[in-house]
């Protein structure tokens, strides 16, 4: 099912009361903080990147984080304040389902019902995500091969839902200089061999702000069909992820050199 040998065009997925579409390069930018912390924090990261110009907001409600003692999401109280985020800004929400339980709540609450790198390959997590009726964004898995990223997207076509995002995300590799490496390779390799968007996360792909406006650019460049990034108006106190979000000011020349780039494409 996510083969161009079986459907030859673009998956092009729409929302319902908006003009903002995810695929057949179309510049699909997704971006807010990693973690919705407070209802302020959340509302004001929303308004910059809605007058910026993205069509969809991302926030964590429940984070899959390294330590059992870090900051693990608001829960259903951060899906509470993204709807109203969604009301008040015309943006349509992003965010993760680590498990069967969040999945449920998520599916209720958001447009587009993220899967995380650590998930990608959690079976019974991607087919009941692929027995919801919303789009699933797929993160690709820190050390997954083109083909298991292509396999976990088909576990969620399986069961039905034909709205799948694909995601790179930066994968593990020897080098320290970034947090992952982000493997922009892996675009026109997809694109080459299946119908299904795929987004570049220049954020988690770097994990160093002064290197999230270039790899946008060169995501954008290679072909992406969109972005999905980290803004915070405060990244010095994020509760995650603080060293890879960007300020505002930056998200905004992120869209517009970003724009400029699919111009001419
Ligand atoms: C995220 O987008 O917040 C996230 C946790 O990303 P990943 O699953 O790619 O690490
Ligand atoms: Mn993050």
């Amino acid at each position: 099912l996510v083969s161009r040998d079986v459907k030859e065009e673009d998956t092009i997925i729409r929302f319902a009361g908006t003009d903002a579409t995810i695929g057949g390069h179309n510049l699909a930018v997704i971006a807010g903080p990693c973690s919705i912390e407070t209802r302020e924090q959340a509302f004001a990261v929303a308004e910059e990147v809605a007058r910026a110009g993205a069509q969809f907001f991302r926030g964590g409600a429940y984070k899959p984080r390294t330590s059992p003692y870090a900051f693990q999401g608001l829960g259903e109280e951060a899906l509470r304040i993204m709807s109203e985020i969604r009301e008040r800004f015309g943006l349509r929400i992003v965010t993760e389902a680590i498990d069967h339980e969040a999945l449920e709540l998520v599916a209720e609450y958001a447009d587009v019902i993220q899967i995380g790198a650590r998930n990608m390959q959690n079976f019974s997590l991607l087919r009941a995500a692929g027995r919801k009726r919303k789009p699933v964004l797929l993160k690709r898995g820190m050390s997954a091969t083109l083909e298991e990223f292509l396999m976990a997207a088909e576990y969620i076509m399986s069961e039905g839902n034909y709205e799948v995002i694909l995601c790179e995300r930066g994968i593990r590799t020897f080098t320290d200089h970034t947090r992952n490496t982000l493997d922009l390779s892996i675009v026109p390799a997809v694109q080459r061999l299946s119908h299904l968007p795929i987004l570049v996360d220049p954020s988690h792909g770097t994990g160093k702000r002064n290197k999230v406006l270039p790899l946008a650019r060169a995501a954008v460049a290679v072909g992406a069909d969109g972005l999905i990034v980290e803004v915070h108006n405060q990244p010095d106190k994020a509760l995650s992820d603080g060293a890879q979000s960007i300020y505002p000011e930056q998200f905004a020349q992120l869209m517009d050199e970003c724009s400029q780039i699919a111009a001419v494409l």
